[in-house]
Parts: C-alpha cells; sequence; structure tokens
C-alpha cells in the first residue's frame, strides 16, 4: 500500500474515531456558512450561529427546523434554477443542478450541485480504492474498463447547468484528477464517456477494453446494472468488434457520433493478432453460454467494482456468470444528494456488505423505524414503518432499521432521503450500515404492505424454478392493478431461453404463495386481492423502458430499473410488449 493510500485510510479512521465529534462540527460549518440562506433564516430566525456551542446549535437545529421531503424544498429549488441570485439555500449561488434518478416513481428531482460534490466524490474515491488495493493490488498506469456514460448537460431558462451528478462529475476537474492519483486511466476518452449516446458509447467501452485488454486491472460501472447491460450487448456484436480491432477500424454504423469517431479512431491501430486471440475465445464462450467471459477477456483484471446491494440484487447471478471465479466488490453508498458511506471489506460477498459512514461529508440524522405488527385493520396505513424521533449519528443502536436524514454542505436541510438501512456494526465510532431498501412501499392493494425488498425475495423464490431449464430472468417489475375488482398484482417478467408454459404456471403459483405480507395472505385468503398475474414481455422490452428513462433525462450510469410502477407510459410499453400470461392458482380451495 502507498503512503497516499495509507494517509487516506489514516484520515478515516481519525474521523471515524471522534465520528460525533465531527458531526456536530460539520453541523456547525454548514450553518456558519449558510443562515443566512432564506429557507435556514425562515426556521432559525435571527439566532447567533456564532455564539452558540456546536452540541448547543445541534439541539437548537433539531428543534427549529423541520424535517423535510424534497417537494418541501422544490420551490427553492426552482427558483434558483429559474436564475434568482440571492441566498435560497445556501451562501454562495448555486450554479449547477442534479437530476436525481428518483427510483421509486421514476419522476426526476433537481437538487444543488457544489464544488463539495465533486470533491467529496474524489474523496470517497480514493478511500474506497485504498480499501481495495490492500486486498487486491493493481499494477500502476493500468487500465480501468468503466461503464460510465454522462448524459446531455442543458441550461435553465436561469443559465443554472442541470444534469445527472454523476454527468458532473465525469465532466469535472476531480475525475481527472481521480485517474492521475490511483494511477490508473480509464480505457475510454472523455468524447466517449460523454456521447449522449449510450448504444455508441458502449460500443465503444467495449472496444477499447478489448484494445487494452493486457492492460485492464479491474472492470467497473456505478450500478451493476450497466455491467450486465454492456456484456449482454457484447455477446452480438463481438463479431464487429474483432473486425474493427483487427483493420484498426470503427463500424460506421455502430459509430456515427464525428468527435466519438475522431477520438477512438485516434487510439486504435491494426491489431490483427490481438482479434484472432479475442475471436477464438468468443467461439468458445459462446459454447460455454458466456460464462467467465470477463477473467477470459481481461486475463489481468483482478475484479469487478460496482454497486450490486439494494435494487442491483437481482442483476448479481448474471454479473457472477460473467465474473467467473473473479472477486466481485460491491461499491460504496451514496445518493445524489451526498455520499454516505464506504465499503471497507472488499472481500465481503456483496450480499454481506456494509458500510462505514463518513462523518464528515454531511450531517446525519436517522429516524429509528420500527417494523409494525400486521394488523389487518390498519387499512388507512400506507407504510409498513413506525416511527420514532430521529437520533443524531452519536445515538443509533446495532440491530436496529432507521431512514436516513442529511443535511448538506449543498443546501439541504434535515432531508427524508427515503433510504431504510440497519446497523449492523461500528467502525471505531462511526456506524456501518446494511442498506435494506428504499422507504416506500411499492406493491399495496388494500392492507397489504410489500417493499421492493420483499418483492425481490418473491421473484427470487419464483425464478428459481427457471434453474432447471435453459431459460434465465433477465429483468422484472411489477404493478398493483386497483382497475378492476378484486385488485391484484402483476408482475412482469423478460426471460431469456425457451422455456414450457406449464413451468411459468409454477413460477406464477410460487411467487403468489411467496408474499410473507399477513395482508396479502389475509386477503388473498378472502379473495379480496386476486390471483397473481405473471406476464411474460418479449426480449428487448426492458431495454424500452430504459431508453425511455433516458429519452427523459436519466443517464445509464445512474439508472435502475422500477420495480413497481404506475407510470402510464411505462405500463403502456409493458402492455404492448406482453406476449403470455398466466394467473396463480396458488389460494384457490
Ligand atoms: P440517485 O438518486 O440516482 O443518486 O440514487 C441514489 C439511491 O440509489 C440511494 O438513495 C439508494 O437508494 C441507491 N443506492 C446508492 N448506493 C447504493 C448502494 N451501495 N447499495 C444500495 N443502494 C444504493
Amino acid at each position: 500500500m502507498s503512503c497516499r493510500e495509507s494517509d487516506i485510510i489514516g484520515w478515516f479512521d481519525a474521523a471515524a474515531e471522534s465520528a460525533a465529534g465531527q458531526q456536530t462540527e460539520t453541523l456547525r460549518r454548514i450553518l456558519l456558512r449558510n443562515h443566512a440562506a432564506e429557507y435556514l433564516k425562515k426556521w432559525l430566525g435571527d439566532v447567533d450561529v456564532q455564539s452558540l456551542d456546536a452540541s448547543a446549535l445541534e439541539s437548537l437545529f433539531a428543534s427549529a427546523v423541520p424535517l423535510a421531503s424534497h417537494a418541501d424544498l422544490e420551490p427553492y429549488i426552482r427558483r434558483i434554477a429559474d436564475g434568482e441570485t440571492t441566498p435560497l439555500l445556501t451562501q454562495e449561488p448555486i450554479t449547477t443542478l442534479s437530476l436525481s434518478s428518483g427510483t421509486t416513481e421514476g419522476r426526476p428531482k433537481y437538487v444543488p450541485f457544489t464544488r463539495h460534490s465533486s470533491e467529496t466524490t474524489l474523496q470517497i474515491f480514493k478511500l474506497a480504492a485504498a480499501y481495495r488495493s490492500r486486498m487486491y493490488p493493481t499494477r500502476e498506469k493500468g487500465r480501468v474498463l468503466e461503464f460510465i456514460y454522462s448524459s446531455k448537460r442543458s441550461k435553465t431558462k436561469g443559465g443554472i447547468t442541470v444534469g445527472t451528478a454523476t454527468t458532473h462529475v465525469y465532466a469535472s476537474e476531480e475525475f481527472k484528477m481521480k485517474q492521475h492519483e490511483t494511477k490508473l486511466y480509464t480505457c475510454s476518452p472523455q468524447e466517449v464517456i460523454s456521447s449522449g449516446d449510450y448504444k455508441q458509447s458502449a460500443y465503444c467501452h467495449l472496444l477499447l477494453g478489448i484494445h487494452y485488454a493486457k492492460e485492464v486491472e479491474y472492470v467497473t460501472s456505478t450500478f451493476a446494472y450497466s455491467v450486465v447491460q454492456a456484456f449482454r450487448s457484447f455477446q452480438e456484436v463481438w463479431r464487429e468488434i474483432c473486425n474493427d480491432i483487427r483493420d484498426g477500424t470503427l463500424s460506421p454504423t455502430r459509430v456515427t457520433i464525428p468527435d466519438v469517431r475522431r477520438a477512438v479512431l485516434e487510439v486504435l491501430r491494426p491489431n490483427p493478432g490481438l482479434a484472432s486471440k479475442v475471436e477464438a475465445k468468443c467461439q468458445d464462450l459462446e459454447r460455454r453460454d458466456w460464462m467467465g467471459l470477463i477473467p477470459e477477456l481481461w486475463p489481468n483484471a483482478k475484479y469487478v467494482y460496482s454497486i450490486m446491494t439494494g435494487s442491483m440484487q437481482p442483476y448479481l447471478s448474471k454479473l457472477s456468470h460473467y465474473a467467473g471465479n473473479l472477486a466481485l466488490i460491491s461499491a460504496d453508498y451514496g445518493s445524489t444528494e451526498s455520499w454516505i458511506g464506504v465499503n471497507m471489506e472488499p472481500c465481503s460477498p456483496p450480499d454481506k456488505v456494509t458500510f462505514a459512514v463518513i462523518p464528515t461529508f454531511s450531517y446525519f440524522e436517522f429516524i429509528p423505524l420500527r417494523r409494525q405488527s400486521h394488523d389487518t385493520d390498519d387499512c388507512h396505513n400506507t407504510d409498513d414503518f413506525v416511527e420514532d424521533d430521529p437520533v443524531p449519528l452519536s445515538q443509533v443502536k446495532m440491530g436496529k432499521e432507521y431512514e436516513i436524514v442529511l443535511t448538506t454542505f449543498t443546501g439541504l436541510y434535515r432531508y427524508r432521503l427515503g433510504d431504510v438501512v440497519e446497523v449492523t456494526g461500528f467502525h471505531r465510532n462511526t456506524p456501518k450500515l446494511n442498506f435494506i431498501c428504499r422507504r416506500k412501499l411499492i406493491l399495496t392493494v388494500n392492507i397489504d404492505k410489500n417493499t421492493e425488498k420483499d418483492l425481490q425475495s418473491v421473484v427470487a423464490r419464483g425464478s428459481q424454478i427457471l434453474r432447471n431449464t435453459r431459460a434465465e430472468l433477465v429483468d422484472f417489475t411489477s404493478h398493483a392493478d386497483i382497475g378492476r375488482q378484486p385488485g391484484h398484482y402483476i408482475i412482469y417478467w423478460e426471460i431469456e431461453g425457451e422455456v414450457e408454459e406449464h413451468v411459468l404456471e409454477e413460477c406464477c403459483r410460487e411467487m403468489d404463495a411467496a408474499f410473507v405480507d399477513q395482508g396479502y395472505i389475509v386477503s388473498r385468503k378472502c379473495n379480496s386481492i386476486g390471483p397473481l398475474e405473471l406476464r411474460i414481455v418479449e426480449k428487448g422490452t426492458f431495454k424500452k423502458i430504459m431508453e425511455n428513462f433516458i429519452a427523459n433525462g436519466a443517464a445509464l450510469s445512474q439508472f435502475k430499473t422500477p420495480r413497481c410502477t404506475s407510470n402510464p407510459a411505462l405500463l403502456r410499453i409493458l402492455n404492448i410488449c406482453t406476449i403470455k400470461n398466466f394467473h396463480s392458482t396458488a389460494y384457490a380451495s
């Protein structure tokens, strides 16, 4: 491990040791900087922030400033977007806004992005890289095969730059610094990352990845979905890639954007030897259903690094299939609003990973959540947790679940992130979190309450049955159909490979029976919820859904398939693409 790496780990150890003090100090710094902004003035009035010590400030803050949702801050963010320059959320004017992906409803949300956002991104990248290189050292001046994509940036009528947070980061000085400081360079030039056309970028990432095959030290993307998606498309385009490698050319049909063509062609040189080798490997891999594709084509790669937790879990088995015996390292925990925690133990399997909170990045509060007893009379409750009052980081308890609340340097105050986490332990005095799910309930018809996590387990149970066939689940989503009585759940599946109808009937029955929520079970037994319906959609449907998101401003790097949707545009795509449907026979007396 280099000096620089041990320095940054030392820095984090010290911050974690004094986590409580770091938190009050972080809050003090945020308030000192921004107390004159309109939003804070509204709640804190003319309190002399300077005169209060850190812990008095902490109690004042919690009692005077209310918990907020994005909707509460939106009017201020809209005024910023419209060009108002008076201090609204922060003292310094905000010139950039980020599009948060809005994972539950698929509706884009703008949040402020400042220099602090890129600086903390660089900081956590370096910290995580230091932990990884302790376990899996990489060679200096190597390459990283990164499936990263910027979306287009635009200006609001008030002249504010808007784009996704990843787009701002890839365009920042800090992103260049990250490459220099970690001494690892991404395979693709900036023109590829920011082409704005994910298909063209993906082709170039793969082509350049092959070009630099021997130098690639690891394979990565923000979310695991993008790695899986890239290799699925590799299975279709590998012959063209080999032709381009052989001749030093770039397919004129796959890549048409002049700047991207110029930048990629500058790098490529005819390499018939490499092309023949890759071709032979691909022919062999095709026979093995592409098992172990990554180590076969990138023999010096040490690991695959990506977010594999939460809504990415369903892609894990396909990722392992491509990764063969290569380590899978689950990446860190953050959001467009703020980075939260780092994975300090790269060796832990993706389903066991925890994130140690970085106490200097934002001021974190935690709303204690208790799961409700499944009270069937409780028809009006739309959430399955009871909340207690928020507690500061220093008071969280091991084994308990919380919703995260953020106060950031970028102008969000007591902002409910909507993520549920469990405290699984501590690194020194900072909590280690296990990501549980997004807070919002996703599937509900009446008294039933099922979260994203519940749905994931049910789909995992159902798709287990496909293991005995040659088919596999590509992606899924769901919808609570209350248009007809009784309402019922619809689960949409896209499958690759052939499977007999009776097997799908069995999958459908298995999923219906696998919901453990008492509200659902009781409702199914008395038929106040109808039989679960499994709809099989044609190949490529989920790609269309992703493209629909991208057409609406999301970036592929940030994309997460919505696991439940009532969005009419998505439902239209899903229903047009449905080729078969099945109704469950579970609970049929
Ligand atoms: P975005 O709005 O696109 O920035 O997405 C942020 C959200 O992605 C978070 O609030 C989480 O719900 C999810 N997320 C981010 N990092 C992780 C992680 N390491 N594990 C699970 N979910 C994550």
